[in-house]
């Protein structure tokens, strides 16, 4: 109902958003993800991001990080570059921060992007909020309990009290879109607005690596041109089910919930 403060995500509106190729549409068109993270210690967080933005819609997914190496032993389509983001061309959004360490210089470059930029994991805790407050492209910030009561410097039970006042409250401050990880994912704009509510998880989703598949997904929704509140529902209900279909009953990794998006896809569709 119009003015509502909560709007539950519907099959049908997911499926109106999802994005599909032009008949004439190449790569570049369909848009590049680039994804920044990973790191010596964590680099399976690299290539669980990359596993999750190859099933989003994006035409390529470009890698820049250490963990190069992993990256494409896995997917060997990704595009890797040496060196910096800087170095890395042209892309239509970033992902950063998932398995990044404490690299605070590649947070701060991508965060200069005029570009769609996500942020999940120790990005959140390295960028900036003034920083990030003053991008004039869209910033998706994507927390789960803890990592928003960090932010928002608070116990992480105050946030598990208060999961929408907190969505609501960390947008506003930081001037971007929040996804509130959770049981119930929320996703909140900073303008206000209804904030929407992800009712397609489960519980096996609660494995590690499953926010690393999360922001990967995501952030090729964004690279293909959906709004940070789009991309970030979307890819919040693709994911939950991907993890029902995964898992049906039973433990599965994070890997296994990457390699069931497209099945998700073909549900909604
Ligand atoms: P992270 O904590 O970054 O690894 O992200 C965990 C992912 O699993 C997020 O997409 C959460 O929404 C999801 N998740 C975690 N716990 C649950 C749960 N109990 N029910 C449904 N989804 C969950
Ligand atoms: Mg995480």
């Amino acid at each position: 109902p119009p003015g509502a403060e909560l709007e539950a995500l519907q099959h049908a509106d997911v499926a109106r958003l999802l994005p599909s190729p032009a008949a004439e549409s190449d790569k570049y068109r369909r848009g590049v993800v680039g994804i920044a993270a990973g790191s010596a210690r964590y680099p399976g967080a690299a290539v669980l991001a990359v596993s999750g933005a190859l099933r989003g819609g994006a035409g390529a997914v470009r890698y820049v990080g250490p963990a190069g190496d992993a990256v494409i032993a896995r997917f060997p389509e990704t595009l890797v570059s040496d060196g910096g983001p800087a170095k890395a061309g042209r892309v239509q959004a970033w992902v950063v921060g998932p398995g990044a360490g404490d690299d605070a210089a590649t947070v701060a470059e991508m965060l200069a992007a005029e570009v769609p930029v996500l942020v999940d994991a120790d990005g959140l805790r390295l960028a900036e909020r003034d920083t990030v407050r003053a991008r004039t492209a869209p910033t998706l910030m994507t927390p789960h309990a803890g990592e928003a009561a960090a932010l928002l410097g608070v116990r992480r039970e105050e946030v598990e009290a208060a999961r929408l006042a907190s969505a609501r409250e960390l947008a506003a401050v930081y001037r971007a879109t929040v996804l509130l990880k959770g049981s119930t994912t929320l996703v909140a704009d900073p303008g206000g607005g209804a904030v929407r509510v992800n009712p397609t998880g489960t519980g096996w989703l609660a494995t590690a690596g499953s926010g690393d598949v999360l922001s990967g997904l995501a952030g090729s929704l964004l690279a293909a041109g959906l709004p940070p509140l789009d991309a970030g529902s979307v890819a919040a209900y693709l994911h939950g089910l991907a993890g029902r279909f995964a898992a049906r009953g039973a433990p599965v990794g994070a890997h296994d919930v990457a390699a069931r998006i497209p099945e998700a896809w073909r549900d909604v569709r």
